[in-house]
Formats: C-alpha cells, sequence, structure tokens
C-alpha cells in the first residue's frame, strides 16, 4: 500500500494525479502509454500548460518532501505558507502592541496581514510569522 495508485491498471488516456518535476506540485496527468508487462512505470503527460512527458510518480520524491519538513523547524526559514493552509484564520486577534500574544496564537496586522506567533523572546517580544517573513513583535506595552 505505498501509493494510492495501482499503476499496473492505468491504460493510455486515463488521467490520473502524479508528481510533476517542473511544477514541482500535484498535477493532473494523462496517461500517453504504458508498458504492456505493467513492469516500468507508464509515461505521463502533465495537464498544464507546459505538457511535459514524465514517468508517472504517484508521490512526490523524498528529497522534496525532506526539504518541506526540514524547513518548517530550519531557523532562517519561514513558516507561514503551511501554517496558513493548515490552521484557521478567520478569528484572527486584531494586533495591538498593547495585548499580550502567545505562542501559537493567530494575529491580524494592519500592514503585514496575518500572523503567527512562534515563539515569545521575553515578557515584551514575541516572533511572528508574517507572510512576507518573521518579525520580531512588540507587545504587552
Ligand atoms: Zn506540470
Amino acid at each position: 500500500m505505498a501509493s494510492v495508485v495501482d499503476y499496473k491498471n492505468l491504460k493510455a488516456g486515463d488521467e490520473v494525479n502524479a508528481w510533476c518535476t517542473k511544477c514541482h506540485e500535484m498535477r493532473m496527468h494523462k496517461v500517453k502509454a504504458v508498458d504492456p508487462k505493467g513492469e516500468k512505470a507508464p509515461r505521463v503527460i502533465c495537464m498544464c500548460p507546459k505538457q511535459t512527458e514524465r514517468n508517472f510518480r504517484p508521490n512526490p520524491p523524498k528529497s522534496h518532501q525532506k526539504k518541506r519538513a526540514t524547513k518548517r523547524v530550519a531557523d532562517g526559514s519561514n513558516p507561514w505558507e503551511e501554517m496558513s493552509q493548515e490552521q484557521d484564520t478567520s478569528n484572527a486577534r486584531s494586533y495591538t502592541i498593547h495585548d499580550h500574544f502567545v505562542t501559537g496564537e493567530i494575529i491580524d496586522h494592519r500592514r503585514y496581514g496575518i500572523g503567527f506567533v512562534l515563539e515569545a523572546v521575553d515578557a515584551t517580544k514575541v516572533i511572528v510569522a508574517f507572510e512576507d517573513k518573521k518579525r520580531v513583535m512588540i507587545c504587552n506595552q
């Protein structure tokens, strides 16, 4: 049960969700040709405008998955994009320097937009991930 799709059942003309090495994401591909013996991966064509052809990959490559995972914990990185996909930002709290914010809170900044409180540096400073970058924000004033 390694992959969702058993490519042995695919035939030319089928549509299948596959990893696009050009788009760097999962995309619908059209099956161009299959190995009659079912030993080799079928040839598939990405349905993106580039229409690139490749061997069918049911999942993102390992290297890519690893990169995304380590990116999140690495210090210089910004987890904003992933966090905004995973979390409900509809009840983000408006940011003012007078409020107290805790790790894990979602804030709505007038200028920088939605931000995730990553860490409290001390009683008056928190590190917040905004869409463009992480910022140290003053609070509790
Ligand atoms: Zn593509």
